[in-house]
């Protein structure tokens, strides 16, 4: 299956190693409350209006044949019925203000690859190319077929994924991977629940087994106050990556990533509800007693 690509972000300098070219897959299987890609949970074409640059002219509503537009001027709020639209393409081509955007488009693996490898001057010696999400690992015959182009032109690919899907989809993508960026976000089974919509018990059984197969591994764990703020949380994942270390398949680095509201805004663009306005920044004390819990079982760990 072809996904729709959200967005392909050049020079990007925390998805993987050195410098990087990040393409987003639309479709996630997780529905983390904190989720900065909101924009990329859907699997279709995502309708966005960027409210402050909308002058309430009422032309989409006019070429809309679809009656997605309408409007209350007594408040000056521009309302959307999402459901009815089909993605034509229509009131984004005559908005004055170019306040509406349509996030999504297919590309065949050869005409993506092309425009990943415009980059390639800038990739060095660590850079590439990170397919993200979204969840990219839901599209592993499209994944391989990207990666596979790109290691025949001898670029580093990483994935980012929170590892949540069948391991037959890893060993899919393996031969084309050079290092996957595995989220473990939660250890508490019940709060990876309530946090993601998911279990987490898949998600540490495949990284048990992609770190036997000896991938290369950088874990990625958000820093998040409400959901796994508790020193008790890092003493069982790092306990659980100790042990794979010592089993002789341990990974390669271990990120702590303070959580931060950037991806805030793009709820209400897209229609959707931000459920957790009011998340605390980690402090800085609490990033080094999580980061000391990795450090004293001599895991290869740092602050993002
Ligand atoms: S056409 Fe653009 S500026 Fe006019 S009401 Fe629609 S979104 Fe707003
Ligand atoms: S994209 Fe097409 S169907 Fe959707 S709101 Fe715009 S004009 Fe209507």
């Amino acid at each position: 299956m072809k996904p729709y690509i959200s967005n392909i972000q050049r020079f990007s300098v925390d998805d993987g190693p050195g410098i990087r070219t990040t393409v987003f897959l639309k479709g996630c299987n997780l529905r983390c409350l904190w989720c900065h890609n909101p924009e990329c949970i859907d699997p279709g074409i995502t309708l966005q209006l960027i409210r402050q640059s909308c002058t309430l002219c009422g032309k989409c509503a006019s070429k809309c044949q679809h009656g997605v537009h309408s409007f209350k001027m007594e408040t000056g709020t521009h309302r959307m019925d999402r459901a009815s639209c089909v993605a034509c393409g229509e009131c984004v081509y005559y908005c004055p203000a170019s306040a509406l955007s349509l996030i999504g488009k297919k590309w065949e693996p050869a005409d993506l690859v092309a425009v990943l490898l415009k980059d390639w001057r800038y990739f060095g010696e660590d850079g590439g190319v990170t397919i993200s999400g979204g969840e990219p690992m839901l599209y592993p015959d499209y994944v391989a077929a990207v990666a596979s182009l790109l290691k025949d032109e001898d670029n580093d690919v990483c994935i980012d994924t929170a590892g949540c899907v069948p391991f037959e989809s890893f060993e899919k993508v393996m031969p084309y991977v050079d290092h996957f960026l595995y989220d473990v976000k939660i250890w508490t089974e019940s709060k990876h629940i309530e946090a993601t919509g998911v279990s987490n018990k898949l998600i540490l059984e495949n990284l048990r087994k992609l770190c036997e197969a000896g991938a290369s591994v950088i874990i990625r764990t958000p820093v998040i106050m409400e959901w796994n703020g508790g020193l008790a949380e890092f003493d069982e994942i790092s306990r659980f990556l100790s042990n794979l270390h010592d089993s002789g398949h341990g990974v390669d680095l271990i990120q702590l990533l303070p959580y931060h509201a950037y991806g805030v805004g793009k709820y209400d663009n897209i229609g959707k509800v931000n459920q957790i306005k009011d998340h605390t920044p980690p402090t800085d004390e609490l990033m080094e007693q999580a980061l000391q819990k990795y450090l004293e079982k001599g895991l290869p760990a740092r602050i993002k």
